[in-house]
Protein backbone atom coordinates (compact mmCIF):
# COMPACT_ATOMS: atom_id res chain seq x y z
CA UNK A 1 0.00 0.00 0.00
CA UNK A 2 1.29 3.20 -0.98
CA UNK A 3 0.61 6.26 1.55
CA UNK A 4 0.93 10.12 -0.09
CA UNK A 5 2.98 11.94 2.81
CA UNK A 6 1.80 15.57 2.12
CA UNK A 7 5.30 16.38 1.96
CA UNK A 8 7.26 13.96 0.68
CA UNK A 9 4.76 12.51 -1.88
CA UNK A 10 3.84 8.41 -2.17
CA UNK A 11 6.11 6.10 -0.08
CA UNK A 12 5.54 2.63 0.71
CA UNK A 13 3.20 2.34 4.29
CA UNK A 14 6.59 0.57 5.97
CA UNK A 15 7.61 3.71 6.15
CA UNK A 16 4.72 5.09 8.40
CA UNK A 17 2.84 4.89 11.36
CA UNK A 18 0.03 4.43 12.51
CA UNK A 19 -1.34 7.08 15.07
CA UNK A 20 -4.83 6.37 15.52
CA UNK A 21 -8.44 7.39 14.74
CA UNK A 22 -8.36 11.60 13.91
CA UNK A 23 -12.05 11.55 14.52
CA UNK A 24 -11.91 11.29 18.45
CA UNK A 25 -11.94 14.63 20.31
CA UNK A 26 -9.29 15.28 22.83
CA UNK A 27 -11.04 16.03 26.63
CA UNK A 28 -9.73 19.16 28.21
CA UNK A 29 -7.19 19.06 30.32
CA UNK A 30 -8.56 19.44 33.82
CA UNK A 31 -11.97 18.90 32.82
CA UNK A 32 -13.66 15.49 32.81
CA UNK A 33 -13.12 12.70 35.50
CA UNK A 34 -10.85 9.74 35.50
CA UNK A 35 -13.72 7.28 33.05
CA UNK A 36 -13.40 10.47 30.10
CA UNK A 37 -9.51 10.33 29.47
CA UNK A 38 -9.48 5.67 30.09
CA UNK A 39 -12.38 6.25 27.09
CA UNK A 40 -10.58 8.60 24.76
CA UNK A 41 -6.79 6.48 25.47
CA UNK A 42 -7.77 3.00 25.38
CA UNK A 43 -11.44 2.52 24.12
CA UNK A 44 -11.22 2.65 20.30
CA UNK A 45 -14.10 1.83 18.02
CA UNK A 46 -12.84 -0.20 15.10
CA UNK A 47 -14.91 1.11 11.55
CA UNK A 48 -15.43 -0.35 8.54
CA UNK A 49 -15.77 1.22 5.42
CA UNK A 50 -14.33 5.41 5.17
CA UNK A 51 -12.46 6.46 8.19
CA UNK A 52 -9.88 9.35 8.87
CA UNK A 53 -6.80 8.43 10.81
CA UNK A 54 -3.18 9.90 11.93
CA UNK A 55 -0.38 8.88 10.25
CA UNK A 56 3.58 9.58 10.83
CA UNK A 57 6.25 9.59 7.85
CA UNK A 58 8.37 7.99 10.32
CA UNK A 59 11.14 7.22 8.13
CA UNK A 60 10.50 10.69 5.92
CA UNK A 61 10.05 13.60 7.40
CA UNK A 62 8.52 12.83 10.51
CA UNK A 63 5.37 14.83 10.06
CA UNK A 64 1.98 13.99 11.15
CA UNK A 65 -1.05 14.07 9.27
CA UNK A 66 -4.32 12.99 8.70
CA UNK A 67 -5.50 9.98 6.19
CA UNK A 68 -9.16 9.66 4.90
CA UNK A 69 -9.15 5.88 4.03
CA UNK A 70 -11.33 2.91 3.47
CA UNK A 71 -10.49 0.13 6.22
CA UNK A 72 -12.16 -2.39 4.42
CA UNK A 73 -10.72 -2.20 0.83
CA UNK A 74 -7.02 0.19 1.68
CA UNK A 75 -8.10 2.39 -0.88
CA UNK A 76 -7.11 6.08 -0.06
CA UNK A 77 -8.91 8.95 -0.34
CA UNK A 78 -6.02 11.50 0.22
CA UNK A 79 -5.00 14.10 2.87
CA UNK A 80 -7.06 15.50 4.99
CA UNK A 81 -6.17 19.19 6.27
ZN1 LIG B 1 6.97 12.75 4.58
Amino acid sequence: MMIPCPHCGDRDVSEFRYGGDATKERPQHGAGDLKVWHDYVFVFDNPKGPHTEYWQHVLGCRRWFKLARNTATNVIEGVVS
